[in-house]
């Protein structure tokens, strides 16, 4: 799969999906966890990818499928002094299997089961942000069966875009084509077959990207 910014498909492969969790404050306090000090990373693989269009296809053995808004970002080439840039910002939904989940936190157990299905990853496409600056400036919108759902602004973040790209760079190292989910503000809910999804990225105020899918 090919990411496709600003219309164009780009001329490099989806690579490693990064996400971010615990990054909004209201979001933590709605699932009663602690903040993290440092950024909670967790990995999904290329075959949890699907782009967030028409029908999606959600797990019915496993439990709650919950949806989390997230904006994204997608990883260019080296640009001096960094070994990455930023080549596109966009929007994702990190689906994610909360029953499953909870009872893999009680094990203590890795997240991956509930997180890193085939599907999980819903990556919409971007557009270009020329001034970097803009970065802490980008809300996120998502009604679920025309109701607002989910509502958050990057400037809430507790660990901001740029610092976490720098933070997984060293954990990870960032190569062009991966793609950072940046965390998900409150409002996430579950899903059922027949919701709709709507979902909005607006760079200082303006809303320069909509995408929509439906729950098959
Ligand atoms: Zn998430």
């Amino acid at each position: 799969m090919f990411p496709i910014i600003s219309q164009k498909p780009s001329d490099y492969a989806v690579g490693k999906i990064i996400c971010v969790g615990r990054n909004y404050l209201e979001h933590v306090k709605e699932l009663d966890n602690d903040i993290s000090t440092s950024p909670l990373l967790f990995i999904k693989p290329l075959s949890s990818v699907v782009p967030f269009a028409g029908s999606l296809n959600i797990p019915e053995d496993f439990g709650v499928v919950h949806h989390e808004l997230e904006i994204s970002i997608l990883i260019g080439e080296a640009k001096a002094p960094k070994s990455y840039s930023i080549r596109g910002v966009g929007l994702a939904l990190d689906l994610t299997l909360r029953d499953l989940q909870n009872e893999l936190k009680k094990q203590g157990h890795p997240w991956e089961r509930a997180k890193a299905f085939s599907g999980s990853a819903v990556i919409s496409d971007f557009i270009e942000i020329d001034d970097y600056s803009d970065l802490d400036h980008l809300k996120l919108i998502l009604y679920k069966n025309n109701k607002l759902q989910q509502r958050g602004n990057s400037g809430q973040m507790i660990f901001k875009i740029e610092d976490l790209l720098y933070d997984i760079d060293r954990a990870f190292t960032l190569q062009a084509g991966d793609i950072v989910l940046t965390g998900t503000p409150a409002g996430v809910s579950s899903l059922s077959g027949g919701d709709q999804l709507i979902a909005e990225l607006y760079v200082r105020n303006r809303c320069e990207l909509k995408t929509s899918a439906s729950i098959a």
